[in-house]
């Protein structure tokens, strides 16, 4: 007898004809013989409306409300699932996160884990009984509810999967499972049968929303193979697991993107050493991330330039805090943009290769789209590019590294 993780998201739960169906799906695989914990998202949407209606009342809404209100999301579809699956005949009951427990650390809105109290869940399911699990949510070591970040259902199937010792964790979604690209944005996206932590890792945290970054990390941590696939179909989907175990015929294996990115230029500051920690330390202190970073000195040695990119929603309290530090800085003046998309390639392949860099540049150039900067690891390249030609370089990179 197995015993499984089946997580079902948001767009799998979107209405209550999805939920009867997945009470099917859950039916059917517990038919099987397999023993069964489900965890479930919010309906498509419900997290989005709360997080608005909190936006409504203040931009800086208290932190530990903010949990207790967008849990509540899921709170409503886990116990929809659950009294779907018990009108089916079948034995199954909700658990909210502070039930079990599932005891995080207190950073509100994006918290830790910690542990996960198992005994009565398995008690539960050894005897017949189909647990349904609220994802996102978990209660802190001081007795408030606390969630794990957008998209966190996903990391609460992997944590689970990981407590309970489950022999699969298996990601229920909207689509076929981890595409080449967003089939949303590319109708010629492709299934991936296989792709591994490293990648899927790279693909997550540079935009394909498919899986959370923060699951995908803990799967690797501790080696739990993940099975993406759709609520939809029978299909097999995609299967995350170690690179060892794949065998790279592809030099790229997705591209991801992300819109949303604005730019900042510090023009003719003065170059000598400790500018970029005077220019990032109070950005960094105020909880802003900084992603791609770019210094160039003028010909003389005397000045430099420095461009950086940020998420477009921080970019006038960037700004701002720029300007205050205006005597330290002694800069020209800032320019900014704040229409930017990044685009980038991923693929383990890439470490064996060359000339993918400007494989990549010239399948740009020759759409005319400009590039305004670069950044590259081992198995990724990303550029900025101007948001609006966003789909038409993914595009244009889906076809160059034959994805299509
Ligand atoms: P869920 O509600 O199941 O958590 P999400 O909306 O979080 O689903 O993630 C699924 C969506 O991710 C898809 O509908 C698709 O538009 C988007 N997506 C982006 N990049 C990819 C990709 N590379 N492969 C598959 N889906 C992707
Ligand atoms: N409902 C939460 C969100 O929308 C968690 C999830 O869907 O995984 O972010
Ligand atoms: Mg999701």
């Amino acid at each position: 007898m197995k015993r499984l993780v089946l997580k079902f998201g948001g767009t799998s739960v979107g209405t209550i004809e999805k939920i009867k169906k997945v009470a099917n799906i859950v039916q059917k695989r517990h038919n099987e013989g397999n023993n069964i914990i489900v965890v479930v998202s919010a309906m498509s949407g419900v997290t989005n409306d709360l997080l608005k209606k909190s936006q409504s009342i203040s931009k800086n809404f208290n932190f530990e409300e903010l949990d207790t209100l967008l849990s509540s999301g899921e709170q409503a579809s886990s116990a929809l699932l659950s009294g779907a699956i018990i009108d089916l005949g079948l034995k199954a009951r909700s658990w909210l996160g502070w039930q079990i427990p599932i005891i995080t650390n207190d950073n509100y809105t994006s918290s830790q884990i910690i542990k996960i109290k198992t005994e009565e869940i398995l008690d539960f399911i050894s005897n017949k009984g189909i647990a349904v699990i609220a994802g996102f949510q978990g209660i802190s070591v001081n007795n408030r509810i606390t969630t794990l970040g957008r998209g966190g259902s996903d990391l609460s199937a992997v944590a689970i999967a990981k407590f309970f010792k489950t022999d699969s964790c298996e990601i229920y979604t909207d689509v076929e499972g981890v595409l080449t690209t967003d089939p949303s944005i590319n109708e010629k996206a492709k299934k991936i049968d296989k792709i591994s932590y490293e990648e899927m890792l790279e693909m997550a945290s540079l935009g394909a929303k498919v899986m959370q970054p923060n699951a995908v990390q803990a799967a690797m941590i501790d080696n739990i193979l993940i099975n993406v696939r759709s609520a939809f179909s029978e299909n097999s989907g995609t299967k995350i697991i170690s690179e060892s175990e794949i065998d790279y015929k592809k030099v790229v294996t997705g591209i991801a993107y992300s819109k949303g990115n604005a730019k900042v230029s510090i023009v003719g500051v003065v170059d000598k050493p400790g500018v970029a920690a005077e220019v990032f330390e109070p950005i960094g202190k105020n909880n802003i991330n900084v992603d791609m970073v770019i210094q160039n000195t003028s010909l003389d040695g005397k000045n430099a330039n420095i461009t950086f990119t940020i998420k477009r929603e921080d970019l006038s309290k960037t700004l701002s805090i720029i300007e205050k530090n205006k005597q330290k800085l002694n800069y020209n003046k800032i320019t900014h943009d704040d229409k930017l998309a990044k685009v980038s390639i991923i693929g383990a392949g890439m470490i064996s290769e060359s000339g993918v860099t400007h494989k990549m540049f010239r399948s740009l150039a020759d759409e005319e789209i400009n590039i305004l900067a670069i950044s590259t690891s081992e198995i990724k390249i990303s550029v900025l590019v101007q948001e609006d030609l966003t789909q038409k370089a993914v595009k244009a990179l889906h076809k160059t590294f034959e994805l299509n």
